[in-house]
């Protein structure tokens, strides 16, 4: 097992991989900078080393900072978390020449899936269902043309490089192609210096639907059944339930069977997720993410599987701690992303907490990186924690979320919270009825009011 643990990330995520590693009897190392001299992930951690000024490219994204931080503080492990470096293919092949385990998928697993071309590719390969669209690049109007009429109308234009919803555009018609592919190719050359697209038949009314898979490296598997992630806003999810009200047993079995054989089949190590549109009872690829979820907790809840436990064992070379036979899914959960934000305009509010108070009782869970008299930095991403519920089946785990929304307390900063308590009361969301344009059409009709 490894002697020291650095963990390469901020906030609640930090604080999430350090009660895995407290757990396993591994010592922590926090790295954070200027603006995070306060933080709780640096109270917690044994030992903490300022890696920078506020912006991130200075701090949480400089490699040369975070390789010198280990070597002061003697880590052999890095956790990324998710963000930041989780998916940078240069900064686990670094780390694998400083002989630091790098605790995620190989350098070369990030770097295939991180391009959305390849992922495609491999996992049309695996045997995954994808979304009928171009073989691959589009390089030509009229190719672009022909597939569009092969497909059928609407399509959609894609980046190779995407990410973050950038670089995406819909064509509905033939005349709106050309338009829809020029304007797709600036955006995702200025975001990400590469101006390759791709085109894929656009779903209409699908949902987002992910599965949970886990690899040894050695060609073993599982998968830890999915999460539905369809309530998003500009294509950043919101809520998160396990199971997917959408699915039947039989479904979920399947899909996830096939996720864990194409896993095995890739020599795939660590922690991994699968992501779909699901539309008429039928699965299409979208991307695959090589590194742990934010929503990752819903799938602990209904396993109780610590997914960081065995993301560290495998990094370990120690496998998995459960075989596929074993798990069983138990009940509903749903996650909320605690934003600071305002609720109605989604600007960020950073600023000092007043009053915290945090639910608890039965099937609570908050993970969360703030505290009373925390002043929220300006500079990072405003989810300031999650609120995880756990219910026998869903009609209780809604009840329950309603009575923790219901007690839980941030004043001081505008949250996200006010939307969950229009959103629990919903009879769409009561009944489990939404696909992935749901909250957006939700909110342009001004919301519950
Ligand atoms: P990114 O990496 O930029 O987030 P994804 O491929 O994961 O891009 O897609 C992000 C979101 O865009 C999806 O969750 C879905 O809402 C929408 N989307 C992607 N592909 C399609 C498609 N073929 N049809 C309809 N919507 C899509």
């Amino acid at each position: 097992m490894f002697k020291k643990v650095l963990i390469a990330n901020r906030g609640e995520i930090a604080l999430r991989v350090l009660r895995a590693c407290k757990e396993l009897g591994i010592p922590t190392v926090a790295v954070h900078s200027t603006a995070d001299n306060t933080a709780m992930h640096v109270r917690l951690a044994d030992e903490s080393v300022c890696i920078g000024p506020p912006p991130s490219r200075d701090s949480y994204l400089n490699i040369p900072s975070i390789v010198a931080a280990c070597e002061i503080s003697g880590a052999d492990a890095v956790h990324p978390g998710y963000g930041f470096l989780s998916e940078n293919a240069r900064f686990a092949d670094i780390l694998d020449a400083h002989n630091i385990t790098f605790i995620g998928p190989t350098a070369e697993h990030i770097r295939i899936m991180g391009d959305k071309i390849e992922a495609k590719r491999t996992a049309m390969r695996l045997g995954i269902p994808v979304v009928p669209g171009s073989p691959g690049a589009v390089t030509n109007d009229d190719e672009a043309l022909r597939i569009a009429d092969e497909i059928g109308f609407p399509v959609l234009v894609k980046a190779s490089a995407g990410g973050g919803g950038r670089g995406m555009k819909v064509a509905r018609s033939r005349e709106d192609l050309s338009v829809a592919l020029s304007t797709a190719r600036t955006e995702a050359g200025a975001a990400f210096g590469d101006d390759a697209v791709y085109i894929e038949k656009y779903l209409e009314k699908p949902r987002h639907i992910e599965v949970q898979v886990f690899g040894d490296g050695k060609g073993n598997a599982i998968h830890l059944g999915e999460r539905d992630c369809s309530l998003q806003r500009r294509h950043q999810k919101v809520w998160e339930e396990a199971n997917s009200p959408a699915l039947t047993e039989e479904q979920r079995a399947s899909i996830g069977g096939i996720c864990a054989d194409a896993i095995a089949k890739l020599g795939y190590r660590g922690a991994g997720t699968i992501e779909f549109l699901y539309e008429n009872g039928e699965f299409f690829f979208i991307e695959m993410n090589t590194r742990l979820q934010v929503e990752h907790p819903v799938t602990e809840a209904i396993t109780g599987l610590d997914l960081v436990h065995e993301q560290i064992r495998v990094a370990a070379g120690q496998g998995l701690s459960i075989t596929q036979s074993e798990i069983v899914f138990s009940g509903h959960a749903i996650e909320c992303r605690i934003n600071a934000e305002d609720p109605k305009t989604f600007a960020p509010s950073p600023g000092t907490i007043t009053h915290y108070h945090t639910p608890g009782g039965l099937g609570v869970r908050v993970d969360s990186g703030v505290y009373q008299g925390y002043a929220i930095p300006p500079f990072y991403d405003s989810l300031i924690g999650k609120l995880i519920v756990h219910g026998r089946n869903r009609a209780e785990c809604m009840m329950r979320l309603r009575r923790a929304l219901d007690e839980i307390v941030v004043d001081g900063v505008k949250t996200t919270l006010p939307l969950f308590r229009d959103l629990v009361d919903n009879p769409d969301i009561g009944t489990g009825d939404y696909d992935i344009h749901w909250l957006e059409n939700y909110l342009a009709a001004g919301g519950a009011g």
